[in-house]
């Protein structure tokens, strides 16, 4: 896996604690560390949070984009006991940014989770994450604490694509499957025990100090994971409506003849498909991509260059959704199965009008079919891929193209992958030496 770095926009303030997400430390952050910067000072709480997060217009980091304010207000608004849930099963293979949060930044995630709590009115917050790294990175932070004011405790799945989805996250913590289950009820309205739960991705929950703090970035920002043809792929905070052109460049690395060979992007990790070339004049904003079909979702995007072909790209993708679908719902099983098929034979040049005919049709009629959203990303991809490389697809019909003739399309497990291992420096991969606190933390599942 390539390399990555780390680092802000030059539009952003460089290196200050609550303001930018990214701060480089050595390693990992300890509480010592954490609170030098201003973190875990007093801030706004319950309402006055809710109105200022509202104000601030933070939407949930996870890819959904859900408005975090109202989700919290729902949350506050049940009665009896509530729940809170930071959600770092980061399935986005192209994505990295939760878990290098988790493992280099655990007292800001746990610093939000505490603000939260307090929000929602919880007695108890859960932090469910796959990575061992992050778990013990957390395990590390948690013990550096004493007399927390609710309940927190670590609980560890298996990662995979939808071990993320907010009803999977909590049929996971209630000791079943990690897998999606039909709404309603959301979470809000039954979760964790029964109880209304705050589900919120961990770069969401982490941003929640800073604005409790008045420290929020100006202008407002957010993480994005750049990979892909690119020399300095890595982990970026970004200012929202930063056009992606400019992010290849000046973040990436990626100038002159090199940026105009830029084939297109994967978008929002797998899930908001391709876009070709016009991709470069985009503002990295939820609405305007959403205007252009496409979306920020968890804000991983990856750079196809020269050496990509896009019908191959498409056909990677399909297979992965063909195989990391739950396989609960058949629309989703069995759709994602037939559009992957049809990519592939298109990409060996074994399809022809008839087949493109059949995936035009079941991108119209797919979509909100199945318990999640796994079935939409997966439209998403086959969707793009007609729209936006048009040419491509025509030229496949009957012939590959000499990049697709080498590929094996299913020899990548997870196309794009990137790891917060490759991180320069390294992201705080602490190991406790002790065992967890019992008090802290319950036995991974
Ligand atoms: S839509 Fe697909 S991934 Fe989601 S629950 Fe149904 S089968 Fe599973």
């Amino acid at each position: 896996m390539p390399a990555l770095t780390t680092g802000a926009h030059p539009a952003l303030p460089q290196g200050i604690v609550g303001q930018g997400l990214i701060r480089t430390v050595p390693g990992w952050e300890s509480r010592a560390a954490y609170e030098a910067g201003g973190g875990y000072r007093p801030g706004l709480r319950g309402a006055a949070l809710i109105d200022a997060v509202a104000g601030r217009g933070l939407r949930g980091r996870g890819g959904a984009a859900f408005p975090v304010a109202r989700k919290l207000a729902a949350v506050a608004a049940r009665p009896g006991d509530r729940v809170v849930v930071v959600n770092g099963e980061e399935g986005e293979p192209a994505s990295v940014k939760d878990r290098w949060l988790l493992r280099a930044r655990p007292h800001l995630v746990l610093d939000g989770a505490l603000r939260a709590a307090d929000a929602a009115g919880a007695t108890t917050a859960y932090l469910y994450v796959s990575d061992t790294a992050a778990a013990a990175s957390l395990d590390a932070a948690l013990a550096e604490l004493d007399h927390l004011p609710v309940d927190v405790r670590v609980v560890q799945v298996e990662p995979g694509y939808v071990a993320g989805e907010e009803t999977a996250v909590v049929n996971a913590i209630n000791g079943r499957p990690a897998k999606p289950s039909e709404k309603p009820p959301r979470p809000f309205e039954e979760g964790v025990r029964g109880l209304p739960t705050l589900v919120s991705n961990a770069e969401t929950i982490a941003s929640l100090p800073a604005v409790a703090l008045g420290t929020a970035s100006r202008p407002p920002s957010f993480l994005m994971t750049l990979g892909g043809a690119v020399p300095r792929p890595g982990l970026y905070e970004v200012p929202f409506g930063t056009p992606l052109g400019e992010v290849t460049e000046v973040l990436g690395g990626l100038a002159g003849t090199a940026l105009r060979d830029v084939r297109g992007y994967v978008m929002g990790g797998y899930f908001a498909g391709l876009v070709n070339s016009r991709g470069h004049g985009l503002p990295l904003d939820y609405d305007a991509l959403r205007a252009a079909g496409t979306g920020l979702g968890c804000g991983a995007v990856t750079v196809l260059g020269p050496g990509d072909c896009a019908v191959g790209a498409a056909a990677l993708l399909l297979a992965y959704f063909g195989r990391e679908n739950a396989g609960q719902c058949g629309s989703c099983f069995n759709g994602t199965a037939a559009m992957a098929g049809v990519a592939a034979a298109l990409a060996r040049g074994e399809a022809g009008q008839a087949d493109i005919q059949r995936l035009e049709r079941w991108c119209g009629f797919l979509p909100g079919r199945g318990a999640c959203g796994t079935l939409d990303g997966a439209v998403n991809v086959a969707a793009s891929l007609l729209r936006e490389f048009p040419g491509e697809v025509r030229a496949h019909l009957h012939r590959p193209c000499p990049l697709c003739a080498e590929a094996d399309f299913l020899a990548a497990a997870s196309p794009f992958a990137l790891s917060p291992d490759s991180i320069t420096p390294p992201a705080g991969v602490l190991r406790p030496a002790a065992p967890r606190p019992a008090s802290h933390a319950e036995a991974a599942r």
